[in-house]
C-alpha cells in the first residue's frame, strides 16, 4: 500500500488516463478473442493495481458491475461508469460520460484499428 496520498493520486490520474485510452482504442466490433482479452485484462488490472486498498475496492466494484466488452462504446461507457463509482466513493464530482467524445484520443493513427482516431 502506498502511504503517500500525493503519490496515490498521481498514480490514479496516470492510470485512469491509460485505462480510458485503452477503451477508446478497443475495436468497434471486437472478435470473441478480443472481448475475452479485454475482460481478462480488466480483472488482472484490478488484481495487480499497485495500491492494495484501491485494488480491493476496485475488485468489489467489478464484481458488482462486470466489464462490458461487446464494443468500443460499451467498454468506454462502462469504464466511465466504474470511474464514477470510484469518484462517488471518494466524494469527487461525477464526470458526464456523454462528454467522453475524443477526450481520450491518443493520436495513434498508426494502424487499421485507429477508427476515428
Ligand atoms: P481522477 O479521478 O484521477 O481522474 C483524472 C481525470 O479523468 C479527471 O480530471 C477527469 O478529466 C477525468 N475523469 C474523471 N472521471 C471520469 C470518468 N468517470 N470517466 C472518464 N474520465 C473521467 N484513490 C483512493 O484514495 N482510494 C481508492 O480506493 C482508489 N481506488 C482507485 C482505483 C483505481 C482502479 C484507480 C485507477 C484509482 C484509484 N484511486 C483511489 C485514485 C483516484 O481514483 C484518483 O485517481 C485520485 O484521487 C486523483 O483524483 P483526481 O481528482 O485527480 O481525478
Amino acid at each position: 500500500k502506498l502511504g503517500n496520498e500525493t503519490a496515490k493520486a498521481e498514480l490514479g490520474r496516470a492510470t485512469w488516463k491509460y485505462f480510458h485510452t485503452v477503451m477508446a482504442r478497443f475495436p468497434e466490433k471486437p472478435t470473441e478473442d478480443q472481448q475475452d482479452a479485454l475482460r481478462s485484462y480488466i480483472h488482472l488490472f484490478a488484481r495487480l493495481y499497485p495500491c492494495g486498498e484501491c485494488a480491493e475496492h476496485f475488485q468489489k466494484h467489478l464484481n458488482k458491475y462486470p466489464p462490458q466488452v461487446s464494443s468500443r462504446s460499451a467498454a468506454a461507457g462502462w469504464a466511465c461508469f466504474i470511474h464514477n463509482e470510484v469518484n462517488a466513493m471518494l466524494n469527487k464530482p461525477e464526470f458526464d460520460c456523454n462528454d467522453l467524445g475524443s477526450f481520450y484520443d491518443c493520436g495513434c493513427t498508426d494502424d487499421e484499428d485507429a477508427g476515428e482516431g
